[in-house]
């Protein structure tokens, strides 16, 4: 397939691969084989999360066999020896979607995702929120395209998430000036979203991570109330956070770097998608210094301190206040 000027090729491969991870991982979560296994960094990751890579990177590969795919896992850990008990459940997985596929292949698509930064590149968090995917919690599936440094096209499934009592399953999708869209993870179509423009709301919310060493809970929470949110912050695992903002579920989500890790730099993976479904729904996404995001050049998100994302009015009023904290 080749590229598209309008980038519809794009997003139709990315929402159709999208949502085939999610039906893995819900399998995956439904069958209660998600027993963690551990990274080198102590991090949990499950057969979900290699068989969403997996799905997608082949999608991908496919589709686009030129792009590099910057993801999160990689196979490396798989092919030691004595991993029979994880490629078995694995090939089991993503065998029910694709059919005759063989462990070789499921390993060499997840190495698919070993791809470099370079000028047009997907990065892919095939579950975003492993930890709220494990405790029963939400989590996304976050894949976006990146051309010469910039957002070009964001897809975020969310297989746990509802707004209003609807149905479980939300997916979202924006395209660099073609606005944002929700719809339901099955399909269904697709429903223009805005952030909340409304400046005089009283019933404003802001959303934090539920892990408390992924950010400062207290310095989050005294920049809320300095800029007038009143009621307790939404805790949410992974990037649906920035779906909540894009929908007007919430005006802010913080993230300021964790006393316990000054040093962490943010992984672009976290984020590409997310940030560009809030920005094309009329928000706002910077560090803490108000600098843009910068997904040009490596992995990391190198040289941004903090992630600030808002409705777009409250954006400076948050910065101004990070420059001058409040008394506590
Ligand atoms: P969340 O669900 O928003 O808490 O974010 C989950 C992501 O946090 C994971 O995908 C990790 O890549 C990332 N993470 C891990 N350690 C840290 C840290 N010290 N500060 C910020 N983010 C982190
Ligand atoms: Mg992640």
């Amino acid at each position: 397939m080749v590229k598209s000027v309008n980038y519809d090729q794009e997003r139709a491969v990315a929402i159709a691969a999208v949502q085939q991870a999610a039906l893995l991982c819900e399998a995956v979560r439904q069958e209660m084989v998600s027993a963690a296994l551990e990274k080198a960094d102590k991090s949990p990751v499950t057969i979900a999360d290699f068989g969403a890579q997996a799905l997608i990177c082949r999608s991908l590969a496919l589709a686009f066999p030129q792009d590099p795919v910057v993801g999160e896992e990689d196979g490396f850990d798989l092919r030691k020896p004595g991993m029979e008990s994880v490629l078995a459940p694995l090939a089991d997985h993503v065998g029910r979607l694709i059919p005759g596929s063989t462990v070789p292949e499921i390993l060499d698509w997840i190495d698919h995702g070993n791809g470099a930064v370079g000028s047009r590149y997907w990065t892919l968090d095939p579950i975003d929120g492993t930890k709220g995917f494990l405790r029963g919690d939400q989590y996304a599936i976050a894949l976006a395209l990146v051309e010469g440094g910039d957002l070009k096209v964001g897809v975020l499934g969310c297989p746990f998430l509802s707004f209003d009592g609807q149905d479980r399953g939300l997916l979202f999708v924006a395209v660099r000036g073609q606005g944002a869209m929700m719809m339901t993870l099955k399909g269904g179509s697709p429903q223009p979203i805005r952030v909340i423009d409304d400046r005089a709301s009283l019933n404003h919310r802001f959303v934090e991570s539920v892990e408390a060493g992924h950010g400062d809970q207290s310095q989050q929470g005294a920049i809320a109330r300095s800029v007038g949110i009143t009621a307790p912050s939404m805790r949410m695992d992974s990037q649906a956070k920035y779906a909540a903002v894009a929908a007007g579920q919430a005006v802010l989500y913080l993230r300021l770097p964790s006393p316990k890790s000054p040093d962490y730099r943010e992984k672009i993976w976290d984020h590409a998608a997310g940030a560009l479904v809030v920005e094309e729904a009329g928000g706002r996404v910077t560090d803490m210094a108000g600098k843009p995001l910068d997904f040009s050049s490596s992995s990391r998100l190198v040289d941004n301190r903090g992630v600030i994302v808002s409705n777009g009015h409250l954006h400076q009023l948050v910065l101004d206040a990070l420059a001058a904290p409040p008394s506590v």
